[in-house]
């Protein structure tokens, strides 16, 4: 077979994919027949595909490459790690510079005694390893039958067993099923789900139901609690500012665990290091991946609390580890990334200059007549379409048909905002400039038109009864 390059005329490359590429949460008889669009290049916010368009990724790839695209820094430090030690494990009493030098930088920056990493290949890895813990951590405070973690509905904890089961979406339930010792409570989304509620009435409820649902199975049965400090995957679902103080209270109230799963809210997403201190949350244990390394290299973790570590390094082993748990070339690449954040105040960046910016124009979207809603923390962000915004309506079409339209739009456009349902969202590289939003900005708006003059045409502005 000839070598496959970016040269390659784009229907040759297409053919090929759909002949023996099975692709992630995608139908794969109808992407073949559709083609896929293939990304050859990316510099900053952009990225160019194979037919010469220069796109705006208002996704940061899924949400990780928060330094941007094309930093040769990382392929610098990649290099010169493979040639120096290309592989080694962190079984069996050894250790590497880079995984070192890694979790001491990572401890450094993560809040309070958040001080030990535990290394993944993934975020969904990780959070499989943080049920194991978890229930390893109350085996060995002789508290056995604390197995079960409470976890929401329409959330998003990764697509392994592990986690997907955590997540709480059904469609990845369908698929493969569940494993056990897994409870889902309501997710605080006031815009679909509220009702006549005020948001802060409906945040408090919607934590209570963690303590309700404690009570139901038992404190001594309930392990942990996780959730996402804003549900990402949902549909960037922001809770009131009432919920999180709440689910605080409830589990230091009933001494469970809390863990954070700041795959996405981590490392600068939210205008702090961490999403925990965007919403004053003090986990036992975070997830992270995705930012960690910007996309660079796979690389997540748990970064666990002095307590916890403690208790799980003096009673044994942990039967658990992945061979590729703190890689050294991927540690070595995320700390380059790491460092490029703060030598470039990349937090700063997004707390001070992006996110006030984008947010005066992304507030500005919900005087558009398909815009009922529109929030953004840090950059990330979301708006709920809708055919009535005074009654937050959802459309009479099944959910998601104006989300992918709308979609479609941007996609011909060339921005990248995804939707979830009928939700648009972004994530923008941390370091887009003032300039890019304006562009991110005009090409959304101009989307925005064109998918409603679509649905107007279609007679789809009508609401559910
Ligand atoms: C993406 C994501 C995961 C899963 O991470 P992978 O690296 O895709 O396994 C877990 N949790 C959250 C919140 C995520 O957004």
């Amino acid at each position: 077979m000839n070598k496959i390059t970016n040269h390659m005329p784009t229907a040759e490359l297409q053919a090929l994919d759909a002949a023996h590429h099975m692709h992630p949460f995608t139908e794969n008889a109808a992407l073949a027949k559709k083609g896929v669009r293939i990304m050859t290049q990316g510099k900053g916010v952009w990225l160019t595909d194979s037919e010469g368009h220069k796109i705006i990724d208002g996704m940061a790839g899924l949400w990780c490459v928060n330094i941007g695209y094309g930093r040769t820094e990382l392929g610098d430090v990649a290099k010169a790690q493979m040639d120096q030690l290309a592989y080694y494990n962190t079984f069996f009493q050894t250790s590497h510079v880079p995984a070192i030098a890694l979790a001491a930088k990572i401890a450094e920056l993560a809040p309070g005694d958040l001080n030990h990493v535990f290394f993944a290949g993934s975020g969904s890895e990780a959070n499989d390893t943080n049920i194991r813990m978890v229930r390893r951590y109350w085996d060995i405070k002789g508290q056995s039958e604390k197995r079960v973690i409470i976890a929401r509905t329409n959330g998003y904890h990764g697509s392994t067993m592990g986690g997907g089961s955590l997540g709480g979406m059904s469609g990845i339930h369908a698929h493969g099923g569940k494993i056990a010792g897994i409870v889902h409570i309501g997710e605080p989304n006031w815009w679909a789900q509220g009702g006549d509620m005020t948001p802060e009435a409906f945040g408090l409820m919607r934590a209570q139901e963690l303590e309700a649902k404690i009570l139901e199975l038992g404190v001594e049965n309930v392990a942990a609690f996780i959730g996402e400090p804003i549900q990402g995957a949902g549909g960037v679902i922001i809770p009131p500012s009432t919920y999180w103080p709440e689910i605080q209270r409830i589990v230091d109230k009933y001494g469970i665990l809390l863990i954070a799963d700041e795959v996405i809210t981590g490392f600068g997403r939210t205008g702090n290091w961490f999403g925990s201190q965007t919403f004053g949350i003090r986990p036992h244990i975070m997830t992270i991946a995705k930012g960690l390394s910007s996309g660079y290299q796979p690389i997540g973790g748990s970064i666990v609390c002095d307590e916890v570590a403690e208790v799980m390094g003096a009673n044994g082993d942990f039967n658990h580890g992945y061979t590729y748990s703190g890689h050294p070339v991927a540690a070595a690449v995320a700390l380059e990334n790491l460092r490029i954040m703060q030598d470039e105040n990349i937090v700063e960046h997004v707390r001070d200059v992006a996110h006030p910016y984008l947010k005066a124009r992304w507030d500005a979207l919900t005087d558009h007549p398909l815009v009922g809603e529109a929030k953004l923390v840090g950059l990330m962000g979301s708006i709920a379409l809708t055919p009535n915004k005074a009654s937050r309506a959802k459309f009479a079409s099944e959910a998601g048909t104006v989300g992918y339209k709308v979609r479609e739009r941007c996609f011909a456009n060339d921005l990248i905002m995804r939707h979830v349902g009928d939700r648009m969202i972004i994530a923008p590289p941390l370091v887009i400039t003032p300039d890019e939003i304006d562009i991110l900005i005009a090409r959304a708006t101009k989307s925005l038109d064109e998918g409603y003059a679509i649905l107007k045409s279609e007679g789809l502005m009508v609401a559910a009864s």
